[in-house]
């Protein structure tokens, strides 16, 4: 019996997350056929996301990894977000794709597109796996997104709870939460 097994239930499991993930890279190498990606994953959880879906993106890129992290105020995040760890290039001119796991009040997604901007690269895209609209208190366009979900507190495939669970293989919720 795996180590999560009591404490967490499946909410979408490893065959549905990697078919999405194919999905979601072949629709990324047609759009950018012919241009240098950078894809900019936030730490820590997109990581597991963004391997996957580097992976099954069929052109040339570079990684690049950005750490934020918000001040919460009391269980959700203020959207005054720090970065932790910066990416280790200037970003001028470059096509950047912004990876997340998850989008909740979009406010931390919000802040890192402003941030990124002024630094004039050539074009900034997100692509976040999840999506939780019924929280969203700004609006952000996600260009490629794998599942919507309810509001849910999930866990797994990157996604934590007080730092654990991240290696879980799929996403999962907490059982009894
Ligand atoms: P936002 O600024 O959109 O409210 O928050 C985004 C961040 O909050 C995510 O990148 C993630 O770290 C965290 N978050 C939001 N919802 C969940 C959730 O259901 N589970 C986990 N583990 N983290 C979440
Ligand atoms: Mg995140
Ligand atoms: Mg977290």
């Amino acid at each position: 019996m795996a180590f999560y097994e009591k404490d967490v239930g499946t909410l979408i499991d490893e065959a549905k997350l990697q078919a999405r993930i194919r999905e979601m890279g072949a629709e990324i190498t047609r759009d950018y056929q012919g241009k240098e990606l950078t894809l900019v994953c936030v730490l820590k959880g997109s990581t597991f996301f963004a391997m996957d879906l580097a992976r099954s993106i069929d052109l040339p890129l570079t990684l690049e990894f950005l750490g934020v992290s918000s001040y919460q105020g009391g269980t959700e995040t203020t959207g005054e977000v720090r970065i932790t760890t910066d990416v280790s290039k200037p970003m001028a001119g470059k096509h950047l794709l912004v990876i997340e796991d998850i989008i909740d009040t979009g406010l931390t997604m919000g802040f890192l597109l402003e941030n990124l901007r002024a630094r004039h690269p050539a074009s900034v895209k997100v692509a976040s796996l999840l999506e939780k609209p019924s929280r969203a208190r700004t609006k952000v366009d996600i260009d490629y997104k794998g599942f919507v979900i309810d509001d849910v507190f999930v866990v797994g495939y990157g996604l934590d709870y007080a730092e654990k669970y991240r290696n879980v293989p799929f996403i999962g919720v907490m059982k009894g939460k």
